[in-house]
């Protein structure tokens, strides 16, 4: 002690006043010294807790443990030990203790009581309790969203803002080798057996899937084949969504390939369906119009038979355009609209149209005006332009109410036919604008008012407006009225 001159009392009380908690232990448990600290961490005044022995304070779970060690240490086999473990706040809590625990001896070796030192761990120990937990979290949901990713029957594939693949499932491993037979550089658009939907254009660079997404691009339902062989080859839907980092830069982007192979194949199998009805129903169509002709022409036949014939007739005309926009649909979907363009004169055209429908017009009320020169001659397909009015022309009076205007304009201005059919019918949605001239799409004004239709006629007008090299324009509003715009170079004879 001749360090401390003041007797050890200057040791006592740096003892009594360590951040440390302490204690003397005697060989038994009891204790026989505590200081401030270890009050204080375990909630007790220096008279309660020297009361008690350490196995009383000791979780007992921790305490076999402990006490394993303090008999190697008794026996000698050891000269102190460290443990973390649990013990009993006054106030019934667990205090987490890391505990150092020494052994002192008199001179003849026999123990005297042990030196503990407790520091409260209990902060430090829910924190890494609570770490862990998040650990088994994450662990448990990555193996979740391991196995999500490798068992969806999608194929999905993760690249880096430069375009390297930075991973994909085991679903696309079979889309790769479909694509790519002579292996991947993994980097983003490179070029494969890769077709556009008709099967037979392959894509360029700029048009595939991962060099698009690379440059920023989302998109949904990209089709696209993969694979030379016929037979094999899969038809793909592909989704793409960028992907930015915690501080909003583009850092990549994810991608999507759903297998639509059944739903392509389907699709060609209703089209051929179709086609091929539509064809076949073509040819008694014809025989039954030519006699219904006949019939009408004839004289000697009693008025109410004569009426039915009309009625029949007019049905069997209406069957008859509808067998022909079904085959003209399934034939655009081969190869688009062949046209034949021979010398015809439009404004002759138009008017023969709208006195065709003139009856119609009449019977709902219908004012059908014309606003058109005399003559406008141009190199288009006659048969092709005579269907493009009668379906806008037909549309604006079946979508229009009774006591309405239908006005029908044909011009020629820049070395452009401009035709245009404005009515103040029911109008069409905004939202609808878009797929208007999409196969049998049809407006939900419409079918709410039961108008008969197959949504077809917009298609076809449409797929012989561009054989024309031109295009058509919508402006529409509800419940005021729409007009249809077509336009396209005019061909001089
Ligand atoms: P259909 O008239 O046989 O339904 P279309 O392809 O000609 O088929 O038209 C598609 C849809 O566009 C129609 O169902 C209707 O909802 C809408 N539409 C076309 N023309 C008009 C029009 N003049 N006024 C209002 N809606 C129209």
């Amino acid at each position: 002690m001749d360090q401390f001159p003041e007797g050890g009392e200057l040791w006592r009380m740096t003892l009594e006043n360590s951040p440390v908690g302490m204690t003397l232990v005697a060989p038994d448990g009891r204790l026989l010294a505590v200081n401030r600290a270890l009050c204080e961490m375990l909630g007790y005044s220096t008279e309660e807790l020297r009361a008690k022995t350490f196995q009383e304070i000791t979780h007992p779970d921790d305490l076999a443990a402990d006490i394993e060690l303090l008999q190697e240490t008794l026996a000698g086999k050891r000269s102190s030990y460290r443990i973390v473990k649990r013990y009993f706040h006054a106030g019934g809590k667990i205090v987490w203790g890391d505990l150092s625990v020494s052994l002192l001896r008199d001179p003849d070796g026999r123990p005297i009581h042990f030196i503990s030192q407790i520091i409260d761990v209990t902060a430090q120990r829910e924190y890494e309790l609570r770490i862990a937990a998040a650990n088994r979290l994450i662990g448990h949901q990555r193996r979740m969203l391991e196995a999500v990713y490798d068992t969806v029957d999608v194929g999905l594939v993760l690249i880096d803002r430069e375009g390297h693949y930075e991973g994909m499932n085991r679903r696309h491993h079979d889309f790769m080798a479909l694509a790519f037979p002579d292996g991947h550089g993994g980097v983003a658009g490179q070029l494969g057996e890769v077709f556009q939907p008709d099967g037979t254009t392959l894509l360029a660079r700029e048009e595939m899937p991962t060099y698009r997404a690379t440059r920023g691009e989302e998109f949904d339902d990209q089709r696209i084949w993969v694979g030379a062989d016929p037979i094999t080859r899969r038809a793909l839907s592909v989704s793409a969504r960028t992907v930015h980092d915690p501080s909003g830069e583009f850092a990549g982007a994810a991608l999507a390939y759903k297998d639509v192979t059944d739903f392509m194949r389907a699709l060609e199998v209703k089209d051929e369906f179709v086609a091929s009805v539509s064809h076949e129903l073509r040819t008694p169509l014809t025989s039954i119009l030519g006699h219904l002709e006949m019939l009408r022409d004839r004289t000697d036949l009693p008025s109410d038979a004569s009426e039915q014939v009309l009625i029949v007739e007019r049905n069997a005309l209406r069957l008859g355009h509808l067998v022909s926009d079904l085959l003209h649909v399934a034939q655009v979907r081969y190869g688009g609209v062949q046209i034949a363009r021979t010398r015809v004169d439009l404004a002759n055209l138009v008017r023969d149209a709208l006195e065709a429908v003139r009856p119609i017009a009449g019977a709902s009320d219908i004012d059908l005006l014309l606003e058109a020169p005399d003559s406008l001659p141009a190199m288009v397909d006659e048969q092709r332009m005579r269907q493009v009015v009668d379906n806008l022309v037909s549309n604006a009076l079946k979508y229009s109410d009774p006591g309405s205007t239908v006005r029908v304009r044909l011009a020629a201005s820049d070395r452009r036919v401009v035709f245009e059919v404005a009515d103040e019918g029911i109008g069409i949605e905004e939202a609808e604008l878009d797929r208007l001239f999409t196969r049998f799409f049809r407006g939900r004004q419409a079918q709410q008012r039961m108008t008969p239709g197959t949504g077809l006629g917009l298609n076809i007008v449409k797929a012989i407006v561009e054989a024309h090299d031109g295009e058509v324009q919508v402006r529409s509003e509800v419940g005021v009225g729409s007009t249809f715009c077509v336009s396209f170079p005019l061909v001089a004879p």
